[in-house]
């Protein structure tokens, strides 16, 4: 039977390593998955590549998995990072699930002045990503970071990281991507929250020498929206696709 299953672990991957499940790993591939001893899954750590395991034992509360070939090396993507403001609480999650999927390297939640939410559950999102990664075939899950205030993660702006500025004020202007020139800069992505950002936030975001301001069309996109459509143009021109 081949491998459909792919499992995302912590432990380290190799030839003959045996690596055990937990819990909730144990019940998903013999409880949920009807998996059993002699089954192969598919394993990743965003570390060691992807390997093919055999099941060697299968309990109800655990189990243990042998690696027995590599199938794929790591891939990492490009050093993307995705910053949006969190919106209501399926649009993250969505906002997530496809940033994992679509190539970015880390995940940065950021409040701005008009974000609604102080708070956001990083774990459920972190556990998020790394479902998007098992099921797109991805051998590396970006991190979520945690919230942070715009304004400060502006402040401790890492040197070199180019900004595509996703600036809704843009609404019908042309793109301004096409001028970047493709390399191994870093990059982010901004998107803003439903309410938009505010006039101090454009005018400091405009200012900054690594900025890159861009318009995407001419209507005004949903935050979520927003977000894959960026990653999308991103990726096409200066990404991995
Ligand atoms: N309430 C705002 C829209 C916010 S849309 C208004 O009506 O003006 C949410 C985010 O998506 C924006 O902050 C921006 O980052 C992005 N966005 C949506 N449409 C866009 C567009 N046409 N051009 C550039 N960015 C856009």
């Amino acid at each position: 039977m081949s491998a459909k299953i792919r499992l995302y672990v912590e432990h380290p991957l190799g030839l003959g390593q045996s690596v055990p499940l937990d819990r909730g790993q144990a019940n998903y591939l013999f409880a949920v998955m009807r998996m059993a001893v002699g089954g192969q899954v598919k394993l990743f750590n965003g570390r060691d590549g992807e390997w093919l395991a055999d099941i060697a034992q299968a309990g109800k509360r655990a189990g243990v998995l042998t690696c027995t070939a590599q199938t794929k090396p790591l891939q990492m993507p490009p050093d993307l990072w995705l910053v949006f403001a969190p919106i209501k609480k399926a649009r993250t999650d969505f906002i997530v699930e496809k940033a994992a999927e679509m190539g970015a390297a880390r995940i940065v939640p950021v409040q701005t002045v008009f974000t609604n939410s102080d708070r956001i559950r990083q774990d459920r999102l972190q556990a998020h990503a790394v479902e998007a990664a098992e099921q797109c075939g991805g051998t590396y899950v970006p991190e979520v970071a945690d919230l942070q205030k715009l304004s400060r993660l502006l402040d401790h702006w890492p040197e070199g990281r180019q900004l595509m500025f996703c600036d809704e004020a843009e609404v019908g202007n042309a793109l301004a991507l096409a001028a970047a020139q493709k390399s191994d800069a870093p990059w982010a992505i901004l998107i803003g929250p439903e309410g938009g950002f505010s006039e101090a936030e454009r005018e400091r975001l405009h200012a900054l020498p690594y900025s890159h301001v861009v318009s995407l069309g001419p209507r005004i996109l949903r935050a979520d929206t927003a977000a894959v459509a960026a990653m999308t143009l991103w990726q096409q021109a200066l990404g991995d696709w």
